[in-house]
């Protein structure tokens, strides 16, 4: 049996690069692999090491090793399935904007639901700093206290000045990166600056919605010269988590889950729960108000969604 590694992912079929050789060949799967009982959009994801047989010649996957860790998310497409977006990585370079496109409120703190399960580190790079005014600088500055503060590294980055790419070039060397953000950011500008000679095409973004182009549609890895690998992913648009409960959200921010366990009660939400720890943190300042209200938010999508999926069982 050959064993290998998913270079490319597309639900359909999957690329994968050979552990021996190196070759690159086409696989499919037969048969069903699932998670957890959830629908997947992609059983077997980019970063996935899997054994293999050849017949004639395609590569048919047999098995998924067991995996490291993955990032995964619910399906932009089909509302109850999950994607994969990647397994077996290192890190995350999660690239955002403050301007053009304007940075989504909330964003980073749902897309950090993805990686907390595992606890994968996640560098969040803010890119276009060339745009950036008196303004932007005060929520850059902002939003780097908050996030070092409970153990993110943030970068600040211009594809158009090189400011901070040789500090990047140095965060990415040896590992394996998934590469995320929302579509526009300028995800596909900062690959080329890592691989230039992938030459990615990217897109104007679009004067009237202030929106990028999607320019990938599947995951896919690729080396890079310094060793080292990189793995783009499609631009994201939105997060939902339908698949998630309350706790299960109140469980994965990182810096009320380490102060939950002198509230009062177990499974408090942190809403109004008498004698709740994060509550009181947040007065000390020692919790980011900015974090709380984005947890209350998607706490609330969580319930009003599972409140409407109720409903519809009548
Ligand atoms: P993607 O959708 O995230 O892959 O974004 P692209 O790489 O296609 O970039 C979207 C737009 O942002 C393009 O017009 C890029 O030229 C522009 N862009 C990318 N990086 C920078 C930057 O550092 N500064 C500025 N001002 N524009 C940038
Ligand atoms: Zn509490």
């Amino acid at each position: 049996m050959k064993t290998g590694v998913i270079i490319k992912s597309t639900g359909k079929y999957y690329d994968i690069k050979d552990d021996s050789d190196g070759s690159k060949v086409h696989g499919i799967i037969r048969g069903k692999f699932k998670l957890k009982g959830f629908k997947l959009t992609n059983p077997v994801a980019v970063g996935d090491q899997v054994h293999y047989e050849m017949e004639d010649d395609v590569a048919v996957i047999k098995s998924i090793q067991e995996r490291k860790n993955y990032v995964i998310r619910q399906s932009p497409r089909k509302k109850h399935h999950l994607q994969i977006i990647a397994s077996n990585i290192d890190q995350v370079v999660l690239i955002v904007t403050i301007i053009e496109p304007n940075l989504k409120p909330g964003f980073i703190d749902r897309f950090l639901l993805l990686t907390e399960t595992y606890q994968i580190p996640v560098i969040i790079v803010f890119n276009k700093s060339d745009l950036y005014g008196p303004d932007e600088k005060n929520i850059f500055d902002t939003l780097k206290t908050i996030y070092e503060g409970i153990g993110y590294n943030v970068m600040l980055v211009s594809c158009f000045t090189g400011e901070g790419i040789n500090a990047l070039q140095q965060v990415v060397k040896e590992k394996i990166s998934l590469i995320s953000g929302q579509s526009g950011v300028g995800k596909s500008s900062i690959i080329n600056q890592l691989k230039p000679q992938l030459d990615l095409r990217t897109k104007e973004i679009s004067g009237y919605s202030g929106k990028g182009q999607h320019t990938t549609t599947f995951a896919e890895m690729f080396s890079l010269d310094e060793g080292g690998y990189i793995i783009d992913t499609p631009g994201i648009k939105t997060l939902g988590f339908n698949y998630l409960e309350v706790m299960d959200v109140a469980h994965n921010f990182r810096e009320f889950f380490d102060v939950s366990k002198d509230c009062k009660f177990a499974d408090c939400t942190h809403r109004n729960e008498p004698q709740c720890a994060v509550k009181k943190a947040i007065e000390n300042g020692m919790i980011s108000f900015l974090r709380y209200q984005n947890y209350l938010q998607i706490i609330d999508d969580i319930e009003n969604q599972n409140y409407w999926e109720r409903i519809k069982d009548y």
